[in-house]
């Protein structure tokens, strides 16, 4: 498999290669080979040269499989004008990639129930996905504007965009739990009226083996605070997505464990949902479970090795469950590690459950 990486700023560069140390290991107990390319996006590219990202590394990119990314940005960068901003970076390479959807899991890892803002009898076993539309929506709807006395946007889909992504997510539920809730606000807005017809549609025409059901939006929120183990994949709008996801990763803690994806049609980009964390860069402290949880993601959405990736994310739990914290989620009688060690702990447990499995 042909994989772009983009290491990025600040922490970037050491939970990339923490997280491609697993990969490396997992890829082999698989039959799996990569074929990686390194390039320079964000203030490293800028820097370097003259632009956050090149046309040339957007194309190795699109020549990939699959793009991993570590984090861009830097007070070093803050100043830049806007289209020169490492963040400008991001942008470019999710539309030159064609990522119309975003998914961000919301998994609870055992050892870490206590750290959550919910109580741990609520959360213990939760396990789903937000799959949020990327490119359409009121984000993007025209017309749009701001007068004296009046500011407007557009909330429009075309059904053929609502299509694509509930195909995904259909696609997405058959490799995890087999259950998509639609969220919309078909109730008030028409615009969540044709999303509902359109998802409802392609469920019962390709996807009569998923359970689909159908949720408004603010009922959606407050269910996930209730009883967030209902779910398995919620897939939904641009402008709802971006707030569900925000409130499905802050139920499960830290920052530093939260993965991501991004896809599109033939591309895919896999990134840690945190920054580049520069008030840790280069001290070999960084969490890079959420980069490695990340590459979870790619075993499963992008190569369907679905074991494989179950196996990532339990050698992170009994990592956790055997006392290994990196300093962000580090608490009184733990191991507190660094980026390195944290890294050697997930590797080993998973080749240890690999062998089992094995063996069994
Ligand atoms: P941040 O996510 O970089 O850091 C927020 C806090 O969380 C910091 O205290 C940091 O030390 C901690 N943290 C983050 N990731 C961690 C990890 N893996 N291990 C341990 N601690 C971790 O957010 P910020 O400070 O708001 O932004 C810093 C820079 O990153 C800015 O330039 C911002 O624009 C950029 N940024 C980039 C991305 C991206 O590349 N996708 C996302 C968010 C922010």
């Amino acid at each position: 498999m042909k994989v772009t990486l983009l290491p990025g700023d600040g922490i970037g560069a050491e939970v990339l290669e923490a997280a491609m140390r697993v990969a490396e290991a997992v890829a082999s107990k698989y039959g799996v080979s990569f074929e990686t390319t390194e390039e320079l996006i964000g203030g490293a590219s800028l820097d370097a040269k003259g632009v956050p990202v090149t046309d040339e590394a957007l194309q190795t990119c699109l020549d990939s499989d699959v793009t991993l990314l570590g984090a861009v940005g830097g007070p070093k960068w803050e100043s830049v004008e806007h289209r020169l901003k490492p963040e400008a970076a991001l942008l470019k390479l999710r539309k030159t990639l064609e990522l119309f959807s975003n998914v961000r899991p919301a998994k609870v890892y055992a050892p870490l129930l206590g750290e959550s803002s919910l109580k741990a009898e609520r959360l213990d076993g939760a396990d789903f996905v937000v799959m949020r539309e990327l490119t359409g929506g009121i984000y993007f709807g025209e017309p749009r504007g701001l007068e004296d006395t009046r500011g407007f946007n557009t909330m429009v889909y075309e059904t053929a965009e609502v299509e694509r992504i509930a195909r995904k997510a259909f696609e997405i539920a058959r490799l995890r739990g087999k259950k998509v809730v639609s969220v919309d606000k078909a109730n008030v807005l028409e615009c969540s009226q044709l999303w509902r017809n359109t998802v409802t549609a392609l469920g019962e025409k390709d996807y009569a083996d998923v359970e689909l059901s159908h949720m408004y939006v603010d009922n959606a929120a407050m269910q996930i605070v209730r009883d967030p183990r209902q779910f398995d994949v919620i897939l939904t709008s641009n402008m709802f997505g971006d707030i569900l996801s925000d409130i499905a990763g802050m139920i499960t803690g830290s920052l530093g464990m939260l993965p991501s994806a991004s896809l599109g049609e033939k591309h895919a980009l896999y990134e840690p949902v945190h920054g580049s964390a520069p008030d840790i860069a280069g001290q070999g402290i960084a969490n890079p479970v959420a980069t490695i949880a990340s590459i979870a993601m790619m075993f499963k959405y992008t190569l369907e090795l679905v074991e494989a990736a179950d196996l990532i994310e339990q050698a992170i739990e009994q990592a956790l469950l055997d006392g290994y914290r990196t300093k962000d989620v580090y608490s009184e009688g733990k191991t507190l590690v660094g980026t390195n060690e944290m890294t050697d702990a997930i590797v080993e447990r998973f080749e240890e459950l690999h062998a089992r499995k094995q063996s069994a």
